[in-house]
């Protein structure tokens, strides 16, 4: 089969959808992300992203694979133990679809390095990250720079994900939802999480990122939680914070 047959029949169930159709399919041909974070969240919002045709993946994560891991991150076997995530993960992406342009970056990166990458205007930015640090950073940059923010965090039972931007200046940032004098974060880091729940919420994250790139409506500013135990859904709309550092 050719690939431009293969990639034609790849997006075929999406040309079917109205709201996408041939239009948001060449838009999701011509849309880069950068994920931050190729855990739990991160494996499965590219795996998805992968697969429906993007056209470019940025994987950054600094981490390597270990055993535990093997648990949530579904990207990763055993084979993968001790190599660096980001560049594991792009073998495993391109094998599933090799016309897609991923690129891997293997430092830790914080918000002066995303300064001084040049990423191209549109780039929707995906947090899969683990910790309050790199999310603030991250925030901080989506807002200076005007780029989407799709964020996830998972634990224990529990998931959330929002999506803020691209209008920081009418519209609440992720800094809106935190004070970070707040002493009380908890990260996921170290602590239990139920597998599947990153993996839905992944999902759900690759979803709002193929809503954006389609011009479909997004609930920006609104957090969305998932309670697994009850299985239950809640919404909070984060308000724009008056004296919120970041988007003020
Ligand atoms: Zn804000």
């Amino acid at each position: 089969m050719s690939d431009q047959s293969l990639n034609k029949d790849r997006g075929a169930r999406h040309l079917s959808l109205p709201q996408i159709g041939e239009k948001g399919q060449k838009l999701i041909s011509n849309s880069t992300v950068l994920i931050i974070g190729m855990g739990g969240l991160g494996c499965a919002s590219a795996s998805y992203l992968n697969s429906s045709g993007i056209k470019k993946i940025i994987i950054c994560d600094f981490d390597s694979v270990d055993a535990t891991n093997l648990g949530r991150q579904i990207l990763f076997g055993p084979s993968d133990i001790g190599k660096l995530k980001a560049l594991a993960a792009k073998d495993h992406l391109e094998k599933i679809n090799p016309e897609i342009d991923i690129q891997a970056i293997t430092k830790k990166i914080n918000g002066q390095e995303l300064i001084t990458t040049d990423f191209e205007r549109s780039t929707i930015i995906l947090d899969c990250s683990d910790n309050f640090n790199t999310r603030f950073e991250v925030n901080e940059y989506c807002v200076k720079n005007n780029h989407y923010l799709v964020s996830g965090s998972a634990i224990r039972f529990e998931g959330q994900y929002a999506v803020f931007g691209n209008d920081y200046k009418t519209s609440s940032c992720y800094e809106c939802l935190y004070d970070q004098q707040d002493e009380s974060f908890e990260d996921c880091q170290g602590n239990g999480v139920l597998g599947p729940i990153p993996g839905m919420i992944g999902a759900m994250m690759a979803i709002e990122t193929i809503k954006i790139i389609c011009n479909i409506d997004t609930q920006k500013g609104q957090l969305n939680i998932y309670e697994g135990l009850s299985n239950e859904w809640h919404q909070i709309n984060v308000k724009k914070r008056n004296n919120c550092s970041i988007c003020n």
